[in-house]
């Protein structure tokens, strides 16, 4: 990626989808990266949560730990809320009596249900600050029916991610972005005898026998099975044969919605008080935008812990960030270009994980 300032090009990379993982939870990618001997390293693991006027303006900082009484900036009731569901969530979410809740039933539930018999066990004001505007910035959630997603994935997100109900989280970037891997896996099974063909037109005939992959609308190759690593919609137009109802079922029940990432430089996406600013950055719209009642942007220099590399260092460190569907445009001046000179903006489809999605699956 490419900004370029007093005539100067500068080029540095960045992710716009996937970013980062846990090392302690994600074991078998750590396995994985580590056979392929990518190099991962520690983002600086930090959050800002800012309403558009300031009134609400805190920071998570990588020392942050729930209920201790380290200091913080966070106001006391969203405090409050996180510290309680970062204790209870992780246990409730063991419990098969929650697995088909919403976030919102939950927290009703929760606010109704508890051992101090607090009504205020989940304040209105963590939910507002703190939990609906985190979950906002989930790839798998609708922007705007956030009361409507799975508690159960939501907290998959929460634990896998963040460590709810284990170790901290130790989350590491890969270095040089995510294609780095790709790349590294790729050339890995070239290396085993594994064959890619790309950009084929494929369709699929099942049978008790195995499956046979038409290609190009051309030939047939025989295969013992098929893995589809394709949203279900698409899987459902791919099979042509040997469907059953039980699987046209499942692969209907999902939901899509369309999102953009752009790289920028565009501060007015970011708090208004540059002191907050931190790894990420949720901004908060109230009622303003009603479309899009939150926004997640990375500071990428962060991201890549620019401040523990010497090279970056020595660079200058132009800050340089990554939003998330972005609230208001971002002058197309701001936008940061790829090194063929396009703009640094990815769309994407992706699917959402509500109730329904989870209920559908627990079918196969
Ligand atoms: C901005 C952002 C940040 C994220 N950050 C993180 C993170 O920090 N950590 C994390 O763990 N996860 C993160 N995620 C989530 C992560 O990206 C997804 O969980 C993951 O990409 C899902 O992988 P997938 O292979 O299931 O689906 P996808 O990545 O959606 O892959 C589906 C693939 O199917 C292909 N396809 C579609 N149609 C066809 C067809 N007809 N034939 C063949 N192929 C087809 C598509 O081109 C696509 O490559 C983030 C997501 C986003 C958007």
């Amino acid at each position: 990626m490419v900004g370029q300032s007093s005539n100067q090009v500068k080029h540095r990379w960045a992710d716009l989808g996937v970013n980062d993982f846990n090392v302690v939870t994600y074991k078998n990618i750590k396995a994985l990266m580590n056979e392929l001997e990518v190099t991962y390293k520690p983002i600086e693991d930090s959050v800002s949560y800012s309403t558009m006027d300031g009134a609400i303006s805190y920071v998570i900082d990588p020392d942050y730990q729930a209920g201790s009484n380290h200091a913080t900036t966070m106001p006391r009731l969203v405090q409050k809320g996180l510290d309680n569901f970062s204790k209870q969530a992780p246990i409730d979410y063991q419990d098969p009596a929650f697995a088909e809740f919403s976030i919102a039933d939950y927290i009703h539930y929760r606010n109704t249900h508890n051992s101090d018999n607090d009504p205020n066990f989940y304040p209105v004001e963590f939910v507002q600050y703190n939990l609906y505007p985190r979950i906002s910035g989930m790839y798998f959630v609708h922007d705007t029916m956030l009361s409507t997603m799975s508690f159960v994935a939501i907290m998959g997100y929460y634990l896998l991610q963040e460590g709810f109900g284990s170790a901290p989280p130790e989350r590491v970037y890969v270095e040089g972005g995510c294609q780095t891997w790709s790349d590294a896996l790729m050339d890995k099974l070239l290396e085993q005898g594994v064959a890619f063909v790309h950009n084929a037109q494929v369709q699929v005939f099942a049978s008790p026998d195995g499956v046979d992959l038409l290609i190009n609308h051309k030939s047939f190759e025989h295969f013992d099975s098929v893995v589809m690593a394709c949203h279900a919609s698409t899987a459902l137009k791919l099979i042509q044969q040997g469907i059953t109802n039980d699987i046209v079922n499942v692969l209907s029940q999902f939901d899509y919605y369309n999102s953009v990432a752009v790289a920028h430089t565009y501060a007015p996406l970011l708090p208004t008080d540059r002191n907050v600013w931190r790894t990420y950055n949720i901004l908060i719209y109230g009622d303003d935008i009603q479309l899009r009642p939150y926004t997640i942007s990375y500071v990428c220099n962060r991201h890549q812990n620019n401040v523990a590399n010497s090279d970056y260092d020595q660079f200058g460190n132009p800050e340089f960030f990554v939003t998330l569907n972005p609230a208001i445009p971002i002058p197309d001046s701001y936008v940061l270009k790829q090194a063929d000179g396009t703009p640094a903006v990815t769309h994407f489809t992706h699917n959402i994980v509500n109730v329904e999605t989870l209920k559908a699956q627990t079918f196969l």
